[in-house]
């Protein structure tokens, strides 16, 4: 695994190349990049997601999407480390310390009271590549929390790393000034 380190908080990462199987049934080996601590158990959960017959429309890194998450949800890219916000809050995402990852966006969506993204997304366990309470038991068994699981909004889409003191909850600092 190739190993990286994030230029803005200095984060060990990981650059992980998955197998999995995309909608059209082809094998495709995808690139995510993850926190180091979090990389043998993405790629132990990704290998069961495969075994169970969990489909993903596209793995690509933040960076072929100039790290704009909006893109990279349209695009229904399953993508873990972006340095960046929490959409639409001052402070820094999981995904800024590549310890979250969020598959499928176009099945998955993210729902709070000011937000439904990304645009278009419906769930509906009965289709390909939505994450359903079996999926993400699969990640929970491999110590990853699932936002389908939160009250205040759910987050279909988003696993974080639970076996870490900064994913136990909470916001993360350094927090980012609001414009
Ligand atoms: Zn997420």
């Amino acid at each position: 695994m190739k190993e990286l380190t994030c230029p803005h908080l200095g984060t060990p990462l990981k650059v992980i190349r998955p197998e999995y199987v995309d909608f059209d049934g082809n094998t495709k080996t995808g690139e995510m990049v993850v926190h180091a601590d979090m990389a043998d158990a993405t790629l132990a959960a990704l290998a069961d997601c495969k075994a169970a017959g969990f489909r993903i429309a596209d793995m690509q890194p933040a960076e072929n999407f100039d790290y704009d998450d909006d893109k990279s949800m349209a695009a229904n890219n399953s993508v873990a480390y972006m340095y960046r916000t929490v959409a639409g809050r001052n402070f820094l995402s999981h995904h800024a310390l590549g310890l979250a990852l969020d598959l499928n966006p176009m099945q998955n969506p993210y729902i709070r009271p000011d937000l439904h993204a990304p645009e278009g997304s419906v769930y509906d366990e009965a289709a390909m590549g939505t994450i359903t309470p079996a999926i993400a038991t699969i990640w929970k068994n491999h110590g990853f929390n699932w936002g389908g699981d939160w009250n205040s909004s759910v987050d279909y889409m988003h696993f974080s790393w639970g076996k870490s003191d900064i994913a136990s909850g909470g916001k993360l600092t350094p927090e980012v000034p609001s414009k």
